[in-house]
């Protein structure tokens, strides 16, 4: 590491210590040349991911934006924020790991609904319609059956959409 002292790029580490998240180590150094000390900090390089939208414009990887999202589609389902702040760093993860710098928007509309299928199926039909993540109309309506059933039972308010909803068009397809 070049000593912005000297210039010079000789030194040692005297001390190295992970920060209390261990996200980052910071390693105390003194250059061998002039003997000044300076501090350094090594972490993972966390490059965020662009989203190639629709129209081909690219976006960063927007957390808050994509919560919002699922906050809508778990509207009085019994689920916590908590949940599913880890269904987003699940998805976020999956993105650094299987991208380098751009994934579809598409790519991570379906990996949000299968997480999401895994954790409540209301929620998961809402946002897959929303998103339109389906891959066909018979596959909606699939996974539309077994809810509508639920629905008819007097002892379930499971309400499937909300009103504002822009599915309620595809309802009388089935
Ligand atoms: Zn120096």
């Amino acid at each position: 590491m070049r000593c912005p002292f000297c210039a010079g790029i000789d030194d040692r580490v005297i001390d190295s210590r992970s920060s209390a998240d261990g996200a980052s180590i910071r390693r105390r150094r003194e250059c061998r040349r002039c003997s000044r000390r300076f501090t350094t900090y090594e972490r993972v390089e966390e490059v965020p991911r662009l989203v190639i939208k629709k129209d081909q414009r690219r976006e960063p990887f927007n957390r808050t934006k994509v919560l919002q999202g699922l906050l809508k589609a778990c509207e009085k389902r019994p689920i916590s924020v908590a949940r599913l702040e880890e269904l987003v760093d699940t998805v976020e993860r999956r993105i650094s790991e299987e991208f380098e710098f751009e994934v579809n928007s598409r790519t991570v509309g379906q990996m949000l609904v299968e997480e999401l299928k895994g954790i409540d199926q209301v929620a998961f039909v809402r946002f897959a319609s929303v998103y339109q993540e389906f891959a066909d109309i018979s596959e909606f309506i699939r996974e539309l059956r077994p809810l509508m059933k639920d629905r008819a039972r007097p002892d379930t308010d499971t309400e499937v959409f909300t009103s504002e909803e822009r599915i309620g068009q595809q309802r009388g397809v089935d």
